[in-house]
């Protein structure tokens, strides 16, 4: 009896025990790479210690100093969090499951012990000294001349930090890039990258596309730079923007930025459109003519390449179908898509597709698909 009932206890332990680990995983997880809802709710390392950290707009480098600290120290005590918080809930047997893990554990548990002592050790010997032996103290003195030292470096990003034409883009909820008159400063949860802008090279690498949501047709495009300083000794580090940011980021950076050939990429919205509308021109019939053909009458750039002709069959909705058009071929295909494009919601771009618009001349509605690329014969 006795026996039957030491099982059914270290069966409600391990059970408790599994749901403990699970919501603890989580919990850390929501700390180190916040959520909207934790961020909404103030459970940051940045909110939580606010009052010791300072103003980011008054004294930008010190208040980000201490804020790594305090990451790093916030973090190295969360494994300890789980073994002292699982020694509790295993008091039953006189913490016999907690004892009984193998060599893993036993080296987990001797990692979250040593962990935050590392970490307070590292706090200590940083903050001695005025922060001078801070990794980003340490950075900054690479700038200016070493006599100057890195608090008037730290002072000269202060007061561009907060001159309100900065460029402040948030890349994810831990990561953030900023770019003044003369830096372009990386925010990262252990790190503070810092280029001075008159001695850095900025290399567009690569980007890649995602959807926005599964089975969506709103994509999103990601840009890769690269960003290197001939200084020595400052670090290189990459920075990943979203195409739609990159304008104003390229708007307030003096040093060019390299685009490696083998990259596209779609500034804006409408740029994302045309290359699919173009994409879906070329899969339509072609119109083919002897007429000649005259200069675009949108942009007078290009010869009008492009010819409505219903193709589509849609008769359904009445007074929305599509009709016959029979103006001359007058636009060329980039005026046709971006007309196209300024007849639609411009709150809803996943639309556009599928949309319709009118003929800019004799005003007979068109979809995408009666759009007919000019073939002169
Ligand atoms: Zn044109
Ligand atoms: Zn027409
Ligand atoms: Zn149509």
């Amino acid at each position: 009896m006795i026996e039957i009932d030491i099982k059914f206890d270290n069966y409600t332990v391990m059970a408790s025990s599994l749901l403990f680990t699970v919501l603890y995983i989580l919990f850390s997880l929501c700390f180190v790479y916040p959520p909207k809802e934790f961020i909404s709710a103030g459970l940051t390392v940045q909110s939580l210690l606010s009052t010791w950290l300072g103003s980011e707009n008054e004294r930008f480098i010190q208040y980000h100093m201490r804020r790594i600290v305090a990451t790093i120290l916030w973090h190295s005590v969360l494994p300890l969090g789980y073994v002292v918080g699982l020694y509790i809930l295993d008091d039953s047997n006189h913490q016999a499951i907690f004892w009984q893990g193998g060599a893993v554990w036993q080296l987990f548990v001797f990692s979250a012990v040593v962990a935050p002592l590392v970490a307070a050790y590292l706090a200590w010997d940083w903050w001695r000294d005025h922060w001078k032996s801070h990794p980003v103290a340490r950075t900054l003195a690479m700038f200016y001349n070493p006599d100057a030292g890195w608090i008037s470096v730290a002072s000269d990003i202060n007061i561009e930090f907060r001159r309100v034409d900065k460029v402040c883009i948030e890349t994810n909820p831990v990561v953030k890039i900023i770019a003044t008159d003369n830096w372009i400063v990386k925010v990262a949860p252990y790190w503070l990258y810092v280029v001075h802008q008159s001695d850095a090279a900025l290399i567009l690498s690569s980007s890649d596309t995602h959807q926005v949501a599964p089975g969506s047709h709103r994509e999103a495009q990601y840009l890769n730079i690269e960003v290197k300083s001939v200084r020595p000794g400052v670090k290189p580090f990459c920075i990943r923007l979203n195409a739609m940011d990159f304008r104003d980021f390229e708007d307030k950076v003096s040093c060019p930025i390299t685009v490696l050939q083998n990259v596209t990429f779609h500034r804006t919205l409408l740029d994302r459109f045309l290359v699919a509308f173009q994409e879906q021109v070329a899969k339509n019939a072609v119109y083919v003519t002897t007429e000649e053909l005259e200069l675009c009458i949108g942009c007078m750039q290009t010869p009008a390449n492009v010819k409505l002709q219903k193709y589509c069959d849609d008769l359904t909705v009445q007074g929305d179908s599509c009709t016959t058009c029979s103006c001359r071929p007058l636009w060329c295909l980039t005026c046709m898509g971006k007309w196209f494009a300024s007849r639609q919601d411009q709150n809803h771009p996943e639309t556009w597709m599928s949309s319709k618009a009118t003929c800019p001349l004799c005003r007979s509605r068109f979809c995408m698909l009666d759009v007919s690329q000019v073939q002169p014969m």
